[in-house]
């Protein structure tokens, strides 16, 4: 199904929803009960949702006694490896409240660049989306080295939303929408509808997030919608807060028009009525 308007994104059969570290680590830990409401309602009119989720590394922090991002491979890795486990329990733990069931998902960039591994991910989410089940993903971060990493999560997320064939992609953040220029800058006007292949030009998109513990910022965003939108899924950029209103298709966020769907291939020309004869 093509979504050429945010309205369409209510009646969406597969819905890809990407969430950023600071939205639902550290203070903000409290968000993902809200999100979760969210889901779960877009889950209970029969809408098949995956849920893209950072925020290992920031979960895992305090529990190494960590105050900031660390720097070094080996130790993001070890916070990975505590916070995801505790990711999960706390997104089980709200899902609970709608009987809804997680399964963990996590991948490396190569899992998705070599075709075995791609169809095994495909296959399995396939899966757990017919059994009704939420898979919220993550890059594995315990094996992940800066040179084979994804990036950031946006463009893991653009990436999930082709293997699956979403019909629309929600990037979520701090933000409300892209602007033309970063938002607290004077001038900056909020963009509301972005036409497939527009390039977007003379806009200045920043490459950091608000808050400190994520990677991505709106650069991310652009690039992972652009990604988003060629496989052909809509793609809405908005803030974790009204990831409510944006899976109802109320008018929030940035929206990207997806790639027009191939047309269907035309009918054979008829056969020459003489040459049938003879
Ligand atoms: N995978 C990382 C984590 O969960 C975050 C990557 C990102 O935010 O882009 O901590």
């Amino acid at each position: 199904m093509s979504i050429d308007s945010r309205e369409g994104i209510r009646s969406a059969a597969r819905v890809v929803v990407k969430v950023g570290s600071s939205s639902i680590s550290g203070a903000n830990a409290g968000r993902i009960a809200p999100l979760v409401d969210a889901i779960a309602a877009a889950h209970a009119r029969g809408c098949e949702v995956v849920l893209v989720s950072s925020g290992a590394i920031a979960t895992g922090m305090p529990y190494l006694q960590l105050d900031a991002r660390p720097t070094d491979l080996a130790t993001q890795q070890a916070a990975a490896s505590v916070g995801q486990n505790l990711l999960i329990f706390r997104y089980q733990d709200s899902l609970d409240r709608y009987d809804i069931v997680a399964g963990q998902v996590l991948l490396t960039a190569g899992d998705l660049e070599n075709a075995t591994p791609r169809s095994n991910a495909r296959r399995a989410m396939d899966r757990l989306l017919d059994l009704r089940i939420l898979p919220i993903v993550n890059e594995n971060d315990t094996v992940a080295t800066h040179e084979i990493r994804f990036g950031d999560n946006d463009r893991l997320a653009a990436l999930v939303a082709q293997l699956l064939d979403a019909d629309v992609l929600v990037l979520l953040s701090d933000v409300d929408a892209l602007y033309t220029r970063p938002p607290q800058e004077p001038g900056a006007e909020p963009l509301v509808d972005v036409a497939y292949g527009d390039e977007l030009e003379g806009f200045v998109f920043g490459s950091v997030g608000a808050a400190g513990v994520g990677t991505g910022g709106a650069s991310t965003k652009v690039s992972a919608a652009r990604l988003a939108a060629e496989g052909g899924t809509a793609v809405l950029v908005t803030s974790t807060a009204l990831v409510d209103q944006a899976l109802n298709g109320a008018p929030v966020g940035t929206f990207f028009a997806p790639a027009p769907a191939d047309p269907a291939p035309a009918d054979p020309a008829p056969a020459d009525p003489m040459t049938a004869l003879s």
